[in-house]
């Protein structure tokens, strides 16, 4: 069977990797890919917006299945598109991916269903926004609608800042159509997790879960980031919490996908605030996560094409899905400057010194002359899976042989899986 994979991140790595050891895989694309993905796929210089473009080298390639990685080409449509041409895609349609490409359709989407989410109000301007926020309690979250690269969100701790924070959505625009609507959310005080799923026609099957770091400095310090470490599963997620989220979120999503008339197949990221043992869905994302995928994937024993292509043809069952029982942890290691101003095209050497049961996953590299360049605020993550202080001991072991210039990454990821 031939793949593309659409994107170029370290998710797109992790799936690929998986994928190669995939017995029903022959060869693996990856558009555009990056300076890792090619070691085990073909790289094609098309971009992951360019749907045209990529609908035309399935077709011409003779492409069996198409796995879309990021959110933007699936908001786009590039599965409904990809249907059209009777081509066999992984992904949800445009529709079901409203629940990442609008928070206030996804809140909607909550609400209806009865799952338990953060109480909140949309506004359409500015001037009412002002008003509305008197109604909540500080710190409050306000959110611009739409897809804004993790950057969207700010937790306000006074009016000040919620001022501010509405006049550059409404007013100065920052985030262009994606901030046209804004809504504002009680604050709460919790602890992070997510769970990704495979998702096929409306049934949901959950893989293991995970926790992402998303702040850049130690301690949950600094600006949030894409995401600069993660582990699998949560520690929160015993047998018992699985049940609560099984009977209290799972079934009413899936009944939520029928009332809605969607056909959800792809995969689906939960993001939960659990406060007090209680559950709450924060957002939806239509895709895998990253850095989430590469703490997760890894352990995953079963073959990862198998699974995708049961899901699309209705015919996935639970017991599928077979995990190694130990955990995982990774570090992303990202450019000095991220999550703001930073200089890409460094060198990166040490990689070939890495031991092979520590995995080195590309989030943002190009290969130029045979060198390896840095090519993102994300560069590389690198991660483990073992018994839990040993795969972070190895990890920050074997980060040391790496480098590249005004490299940067956190020194407490995996600790908060023993608090
Ligand atoms: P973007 O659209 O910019 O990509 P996003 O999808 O990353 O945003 P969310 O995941 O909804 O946005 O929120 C980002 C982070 O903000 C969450 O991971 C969480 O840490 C925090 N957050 C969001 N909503 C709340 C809330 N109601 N209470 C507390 N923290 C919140």
């Amino acid at each position: 069977m031939k793949v593309l994979v659409v994107g170029s991140g370290g998710r797109e790595h992790a799936i690929i990797r998986k994928l190669s050891d995939s017995e029903i895989v022959d060869k693996i694309y990856c558009a555009p890919g990056n300076g890792g993905t090619l070691a085990l796929a073909e790289n094609v210089e098309i971009d992951s917006l360019d749907i045209d473009n990529l609908k035309k080298f399935s077709i011409d390639n003779s492409i069996d299945l198409t796995i879309v990685g990021p959110e933007d080409p699936l908001a786009k449509g590039i599965v409904d598109e990809f249907k059209e041409e009777n081509l066999v895609v992984f992904g949800p349609d445009s529709k079901c991916a409203q629940l990442e490409a609008s928070k206030d359709f996804c809140k909607k989407f909550l609400i209806d269903n009865g799952i338990p989410t953060a109480k909140y109000k949309t506004y359409y301007n500015y001037e009412k926004a002002i008003e509305g926020l008197n109604q909540f309690n500080y710190p409050l979250v306000i959110k611009a609608d739409g897809l804004c690269l993790g950057k969207g969100v700010t937790i306000c701790e006074n009016e000040e800042e919620a001022v501010q924070n509405l006049k550059s959505i409404f007013i100065d625009k920052v985030f262009g159509s994606q901030g046209e609507k804004v809504i504002i959310e009680e604050y709460l005080d919790g602890i992070e997790a997510s769970l990704m799923c495979f998702v096929s026609h409306n049934k949901i099957y959950p893989m293991e879960s995970a926790k992402d770091y998303k702040k850049i400095y130690d301690d949950d310090l600094g600006p949030n980031t894409g995401g600069v470490g993660a582990y699998s599963p949560s520690p929160l997620f015993t047998d018992g919490f699985k049940t609560i989220i099984d009977n209290n979120i799972i079934r009413k999503i899936e009944n939520g996908f029928e009332k809605y008339g969607f056909d959800y197949t792809g995969i689906l990221f939960i993001g939960f605030m659990i406060c007090n043992s209680t559950p709450y869905v924060l957002e939806f994302n239509v895709r895998f996560g990253d850095p989430e995928t590469e703490v997760v994937l890894p352990r995953l024993k079963s073959d990862l094409a198998k699974i995708i292509i049961d899901a699309i043809e209705g015919k996935l069952i639970a017991e599928s899905l077979i995990w190694d029982e130990r955990p995982s942890v990774a570090v992303v290691l990202t450019s000095g400057g991220y999550p703001k101003e930073y200089v890409k095209g460094y060198e990166i050497s040490g990689i070939e010194k890495v031991d092979n049961d520590v995995y080195v996953f590309h989030n943002g590299t190009k290969r130029i002359d045979g060198k390896l360049l840095t090519n993102g605020g994300r560069v590389l993550t690198i991660g483990c899976v073992d018994e839990i202080s040993k795969a972070i001991e190895k990890v920050y072991e074997e980060i040391k042989k790496i480098n590249f210039n005004k490299m940067q990454y956190r020194k407490d990821i995996g600790k908060s899986f023993f608090l």
